[in-house]
């Protein structure tokens, strides 16, 4: 048993607690640079209820709204508007576009320079020295979990991949996770988005980095997770489920940044990149195929923890234990293979995606660090079978 585990983040979970913000984000700073996701918590005067939480505890704040998935260029620009600003505190409100941009504002007012210095893959690879800005991150999708994560993700259009400034240095001070902010998010928002928490449960946990601090999070997690999502999707209004899955969603986060993920990630990476696909579906439309093609190989190579591990899936998943692991796991891939149906996961050719489109993918996929945590080892073949089961009915050449 080997592992490390840090966790700087102050959590703050519940119900309510964004009340607490004024309070908090003095003792951080004065001047906030405040990132906003894409309108719907503006319509909703949660945005300026934030900047008068703040005001009556004497910091001032500049609003900077993020559209759409965050790239190099419009993470810069923010950079270039909190600088512009004075600012000495960076907080993000929205999903997690929202709080990727804070995030790699928070770092880059630190270090200096532009994203493309240290973004990992496509960037210069100078390190991130300093300790970024303090960030304050509240989420509002339950979701991607960057709250928890020490990562942000920009697509780099250049080269149509997504990639990531990644440092310790870059760990929110503090998150507040408020479930009240969700109970907006619309059915296809939450799927995709609980999708993509999902994913980022079941990943780690399988993942050649798996860790038993991880492991004991994210099986209850994913219990939380398997329950709460189709209720969330139904019903928008239901308060228990949307704070399921906003712990599910946090979970997952300290799971990828301290276990990994796996294939379904590395593919997500060049096909959000390359489609304007939202990245939880982009995860969702390729996870039962990586699921079915890793227990295959895993069954197949004897490599019985793996196994082991989808068996406990599905268990978690709700799946009843069958006569041997291979079978369990098998009724959990069903589980969740029916869990994006019941949620109208879209087939990629629904995003622009081809069947000409597969080998590069397949290729660009093997590059990421996702896919090196995948518990086997997989072949282009199988690369590009998972791939094509992904494309949906409307695949053509
Ligand atoms: P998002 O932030 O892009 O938001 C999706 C949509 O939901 C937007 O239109 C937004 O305006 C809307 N929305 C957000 N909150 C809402 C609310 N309360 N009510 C109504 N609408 C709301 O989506 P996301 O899935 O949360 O984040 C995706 C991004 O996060 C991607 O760029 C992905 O790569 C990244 N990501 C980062 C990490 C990490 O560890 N840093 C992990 C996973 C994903």
């Amino acid at each position: 048993m080997r592992f490390d585990f840090a966790l700087p983040t102050e959590i703050v979970f519940g119900p309510g607690v964004l009340a607490q913000l004024g309070e908090r984000a003095a003792s951080l700073g004065q001047r906030a640079f405040l990132v906003t996701g894409g309108g719907s918590l503006e319509k909703q005067g949660v945005v300026t209820r934030v900047e008068t939480m703040m005001r009556e505890h004497g910091v001032s704040s500049n609003r900077f709204a993020s559209r759409g998935e965050p790239d190099t260029e419009s993470v810069d620009r923010a950079a270039r508007a909190a600088r512009g600003e004075g600012s000495d505190l960076v907080i993000g409100l929205g999903g997690g576009s929202a709080l990727d941009t804070a995030k790699a504002v928070a770092c880059l007012l630190a270090n200096r320079g532009e994203s493309l210095d240290y973004i990992e893959v496509v960037g210069r690879g100078q390190p991130i020295a300093k300790p970024s800005l303090p960030f304050i991150a509240i989420p509002s999708t339950g979701g991607t979990g960057s709250e928890t994560t020490k990562n942000a993700v920009l697509t780099h259009r250049a080269t149509r991949t997504k990639a990531s400034l990644r440092s310790p240095h870059m760990m929110a001070r503090l998150a507040l996770v408020d479930p009240e902010l969700s109970l907006s998010v619309p059915p296809a928002i939450t799927a995709a988005t609980g999708l993509d928490a999902l994913t980022q449960l079941i990943e780690p946990y399988t993942s050649r980095r798996a860790q038993p601090m991880i492991d004991a999070l994210v099986l209850g997690a994913m219990v939380h997770a398997a329950r709460a999502l189709p209720r969330a999707f139904a019903t928008p209004g239901d308060l228990a489920a949307r704070s399921q899955m906003m712990y599910a969603s946090l979970i997952s986060g300290v799971a990828l940044a301290h276990a990994g993920l796996g294939a379904a990630h590395a593919f997500s990476g060049p096909l959000g990149g390359s489609f304007p696909v939202p990245h939880g579906f982009a995860c969702a439309a390729v996870l039962p195929g990586v699921m079915e093609t890793n227990l295959r190989r895993a069954a197949e190579a004897g490599v019985t923890e793996a196994v082991r591990r989808y068996a406990d899936v599905a268990r978690a998943m709700g799946a009843p234990s069958a006569s041997d692991d291979v079978a369990t796991a098998h009724s959990g891939i069903e589980r969740v293979r029916g869990l994006c149906a019941h949620l109208q996961v879209p087939g990629l050719a629904a995003f622009g995606m081809t069947v000409a489109d597969v080998p590069d993918l397949a290729q660009r996929s093997r590059l990421t660090s996702s896919m090196r945590a995948n518990p086997v080892d997989l072949s282009d073949d199988d690369l590009e079978s998972i791939l094509l089961g992904a494309l949906g009915d409307h695949a053509s050449h």
